[in-house]
C-alpha cells in the first residue's frame, strides 16, 4: 500500500497556495475575483533583466552551470551584499539557489537534526515551521504582539533560547505584518544572541528594498561578530518583481554554504542558466525603478488603510515595508453573514470575503496569528480600489 515517510505528517502544502486555488475555482466559474492572497507584486519583471535573460537563450547559455551559481552571479552577489549591507563574502561564502526558498529549507535540511528547536517569531511567512518540520526539528513559536510593532523583543527572544535551539529567524520587513526592525531593534536581538553562540541565526531579507522610508538592517551586518554564524538570505522575487524566475542567494560562513551547495547538487543542481543571467543584470543595474515602485505601493497602501478605517470591525497599524496590511479583523468574529451562517474564525472571515465580495486574502492563523487577515496590495490601483469597496460593502452585511 501505499505510504507516506512520517516526516510528511507535519506539513501540509502552503495555505496561500489554498487560497490561489479557491480564486482560480470561482474565477474559472466566470467570477470576477481579486486575489489579494498573493505575496508576488502585478509590476512587469523591468524590461532590462528580461533582454538578459533573452540575450542568454539567444547566445545559447542554456546548459549546466556551477551548481552554486556562475562566477559572474557570485561576483555580481558578493558586490550586492558588500554595497549594500557592507557585508564582505568570499566565492566560496555565497550561494545562488532557486529562490530564497529552496536555500532556506536546505539550511534547515543541512543543520537540524531531529528535535532540534529553530525559534519563529509569529506572524511569521507561513513555509517556515513547515520546513523546520520537514527537516525533522521543532519550530518554537514565540508570538509578537501588536503592541510591540508585531517585533519580537530581546527578554522574548531569551526567554525562547533553550539547550536545543539551533536556528533563529528573523524577518525584516516582515510577512506578513510589514514591521521594519530598525538598526537599534536589530542590535538588541544580536546582543542577547552574543550570549548563545552556538545558535545560528537566519536572516530572511528578501524584502528589504521594500520599504517606506525607514533604514534597513541585517543582523551580520549590525553584528560582525555574529557574521560567522549568520546566513543572510535574500532574492529577487520581490525586490526584481522576479518570482517567476526563481533565483535567491545566501551568504554565510562557508561550512554552511559547502552543505547547502551539496543538497543543491544531489537534488536541483543549478538554479536556472537563462534566470542567473537574468538575476546578473539584475543586482549590476541597482534600482532605477524602485522609487516608482514605492510610490505606487505607497498609494496603495493608503487605499487600504483608509479601508481598513472606514470599515467597523476593522483596524490595523501602518506598515513599514514589504506590500501587506495585516488586519484586526476579531471584532467581526462571532457575526453573523447574510445567508445566517456564523463567521466563526479568520479563516470563515476570509472564506466570506471570497464568496460575498470575490476578494482573496490569506488568515492570519496562516501566519500563526489568529484573529487577523492579511491584505496584499499588489494589484493595479483601480482593481485595489474596487476589491476595498468590496470588502468595506462585505464587513457592513454582517450582523
Ligand atoms: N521569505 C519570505 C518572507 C517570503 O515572503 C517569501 C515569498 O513569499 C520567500 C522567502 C520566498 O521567496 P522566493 O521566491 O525567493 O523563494
Amino acid at each position: 500500500t501505499a505510504r507516506l515517510a512520517p516526516r510528511m505528517s507535519g506539513a501540509g502544502s502552503s495555505p496561500t497556495a489554498e487560497i490561489s486555488n479557491k480564486v482560480r475555482a470561482l474565477t474559472a466559474a466566470g467570477h470576477a475575483v481579486v486575489n489579494l492572497g498573493e505575496g508576488e507584486l502585478d509590476f512587469p519583471t523591468p524590461p532590462a533583466i528580461c533582454e538578459a535573460g533573452i540575450a542568454a537563450i539567444r547566445e545559447g547559455d542554456t546548459k549546466y552551470t556551477a551548481v552554486a551559481g556562475t562566477a559572474q552571479l557570485k561576483a555580481a552577489i558578493r558586490a550586492k551584499f558588500a554595497r549594500e549591507n557592507g557585508l564582505v563574502y568570499t566565492d566560496a561564502e555565497v550561494i545562488a539557489g532557486a529562490g530564497a526558498k529552496q536555500l532556506i529549507f536546505n539550511a534547515f535540511l543541512a543543520t537540524l537534526a531531529t528535535g532540534d528547536e529553530v525559534i519563529v517569531p509569529a506572524p511569521y511567512w507561513v513555509s517556515y515551521p513547515d520546513m523546520v518540520r520537514l527537516a525533522e526539528g521543532t519550530p518554537v513559536i514565540v508570538p509578537c504582539r501588536p503592541e510591540d510593532g508585531w517585533k519580537l523583543t530581546p527578554a522574548a527572544l531569551e526567554a525562547a533560547i533553550g539547550p536545543r535551539t539551533r536556528w533563529v529567524v528573523l524577518n525584516s520587513p516582515n510577512n506578513p505584518t510589514g514591521a521594519v526592525y530598525s538598526p537599534a531593534e536589530m542590535k538588541a536581538l544580536t546582543d542577547v544572541l552574543a550570549a548563545h553562540p552556538d545558535v545560528l541565526v537566519m536572516a530572511d531579507d528578501i524584502y528589504e528594498h521594500v520599504r517606506f522610508g525607514v533604514p534597513f538592517a541585517t543582523p551580520a551586518a549590525v553584528a560582525p561578530g555574529l557574521a560567522d554564524r549568520t546566513l543572510t538570505i535574500n532574492g529577487l522575487s520581490k525586490g526584481y518583481s522576479m518570482t517567476g524566475w526563481r533565483i535567491g542567494y545566501a551568504g554565510g560562513p562557508a561550512w554552511l554554504v559547502s552543505a547547502l551547495q551539496v543538497l543543491q547538487s544531489q537534488s536541483t543542481s543549478n538554479p536556472s542558466t537563462i534566470s542567473q543571467r537574468a538575476a546578473v543584470a539584475a543586482l549590476e543595474g541597482g534600482l532605477p525603478f524602485m522609487e516608482g515602485w514605492l510610490a505606487t505601493l505607497r498609494e496603495r497602501r493608503g487605499i487600504v488603510l483608509e479601508t481598513v478605517a472606514r470599515t467597523d470591525g476593522l483596524s490595523c497599524d501602518v506598515p513599514e515595508g514589504a506590500f501587506y496590511v495585516f488586519a484586526d479583523c476579531r471584532a467581526l468574529i462571532g457575526t453573523r453573514r447574510p445567508d445566517g451562517h456564523l463567521i466563526a474564525d479568520d479563516l470563515g472571515f476570509a472564506t466570506y470575503l471570497l464568496e460575498a465580495a470575490h476578494v482573496g486574502v490569506v488568515h492570519g492563523s496562516a501566519f500563526g496569528t489568529p484573529g487577523y487577515i492579511r491584505i496584499a496590495y499588489a494589484v493595479d490601483t483601480e482593481t485595489l480600489r474596487a476589491a476595498c469597496r468590496r470588502i468595506e460593502t462585505a464587513c457592513a452585511a454582517l450582523t
